[in-house]
């Protein structure tokens, strides 16, 4: 994923005491993947397997918490070490990690930009960075795209990465502070907070079953609108009664599971179109490192065979893909769906959804634009020859769906030609650059 970090890098000179650690998980190349470096403060030299055992141990939770148990695929997980001169946390580590107020569970650094350099240095684009404080005192913090966790505590370390990869917000309802921001700030920011309390209004609702009252009570299971949340203890409302967001127990709730889900798609390149073959032998095939069963390919008049077809040079057709998986609900799925254009040999990604820009040939006088893909249903309307459409799917039937009169209407495919596939990048770098 491409990230703002390397800028940083030219504002520092080397720092002999920095050391390259393991890489925990690679998966593919740096731009494709979703990088997580992790960090140590508070080690001596003499403590380095000690972090190395610690680094270790975060990894081995978070990849046992879901979504990141079938989403490991698309990660990249590197160590770094700098050696502190003292042994814990204190504004005299590497860097100047320390506790914010005497019993508080703060912490911050005071040596961000090294921070940053090292996290850079440490592998890949550093798109999210834990620094493990080496201490038994409970902590943890997060701020933009790095945190901060007590080594002793992974399961800390889980909720701040919550925090840096899903920009979840906190679920638990005070901490020794007071909220810097109001209730309908954090519900703007965060996808997992609402000031909103009844079940038309909920930015979760398709995750509401019918039988579950809203707003949810201490006898309620399942999700709901549950008071208390972004350190408030009312007014502002969390989808489930316990959730990683909230406390150290279970795993995250299913709305915070769908935010990661849709961060970790948009922090990496899930999937890719490879050819084999020439002329009318040619093959698409995609390929990604998510387990079979994950992608749901609806092929644009050719013969495939799921995740395979035969699509000769020069054809002009589209692959649809979406990932099928339960987690992520509504109208967030449209964040999992890729389409790929089958004429170009490097395989386009456009988002989906977003239409592909067409024009109306072949027609002497109009085009019939219908409400369904079949020459029997209703007529809708008319368009032009040379009229401007957008395709918003694959043919069904002979006929294509566009937009029409702002809903979706159906035209013969053979009267519809499709723009140049380059047409809808400019909206990939925009996803990609994010
Ligand atoms: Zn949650």
């Amino acid at each position: 994923m491409r990230s703002r970090l390397p800028l940083l890098l030219t504002a520092c000179f080397a720092l002999p005491t920095f050391a390259l650690g393991d890489t925990l998980q690679r998966s593919g190349p740096a731009e494709d993947c979703l990088d997580l470096v992790i960090l140590g403060d508070g080690y001596r030299s003499t403590d380095r397997a000690d972090f190395e055992s610690d680094a270790n141990r975060l990894w081995d939770q978070l990849r046992t918490t879901e979504p990141f148990t079938r989403y490991a695929g698309l990660m990249n997980v590197h160590t770094g070490f700098r050696a502190s001169s003292i042994r814990g946390p204190g504004e005299n580590n590497a860097y100047g990690t320390h506790f914010v107020t005497l019993f508080g569970t703060r912490l911050r650094a005071t040596r961000m930009t090294l921070l940053l350099a090292d996290a850079v240095r440490a592998g890949g684009e550093a798109d999210a960075v834990i620094v493990l404080v080496n201490t038994n005192r409970r902590g943890g913090t997060a701020i933009g795209s790095v945190c901060f966790a007590s080594s002793s505590a992974p399961r800390v370390g889980i909720h701040e990465l919550g925090h840096v990869i899903g920009r979840l917000g906190d679920e638990y309802s005070s901490f020794s502070g007071t909220p810097s921001l109001t209730r309908e700030q954090l519900a703007r920011i965060y996808p997992n907070l609402t000031t909103a309390s009844t079940r038309a209004q909920l930015p979760w609702k398709d995750w509401v079953a019918a039988s579950t009252p809203v707003p949810g009570s201490f006898f309620t299971s399942g999700v709901s609108a549950f008071q208390g949340g972004g350190a408030y203890s009312s007014g502002l409302y969390r989808p489930r009664r316990a959730c990683r967001m909230r406390t150290d127990g279970p795993g995250f709730c299913e709305v915070c599971r769908q935010h990661l889900v849709m961060a970790l798609h948009e922090g990496s390149r899930p999937l890719q179109l490879v050819f084999s073959g020439s002329g009318s032998a040619r093959r698409a095939r995609l390929v990604g490192p998510l387990p079979d069963g994950v992608w749901r390919s609806r092929w644009s008049g050719v013969q495939a065979q799921g995740l395979e077809a035969n699509v000769p040079a020069g054809l002009d057709a589209f692959v649809d893909v979406e990932d099928a998986t339960p987690w992520v609900l509504g109208e967030h799925r449209r964040s999992l769906r890729y389409r790929f254009d089958l004429r170009t040999g490097a395989g386009a990604l456009v988002p989906g959804g977003s239409g592909r820009p067409a024009r109306v040939v072949g027609v002497s006088t109009r085009l019939r634009v219908r409400a369904r893909p079949t020459t029997a249903s209703t007529i809708l309307g008319h368009l032009q020859p040379g009229a401007a459409v957008r395709v918003l799917g694959p043919a069904e039937s002979g006929f294509f769906p566009i937009e029409f009169d702002g809903g979706t209407g159906y035209v013969g495919q053979n009267f519809i030609r499709l723009e140049s596939p380059t047409a809808g990048l400019s909206s990939v770098v925009g996803r990609w650059a994010r």
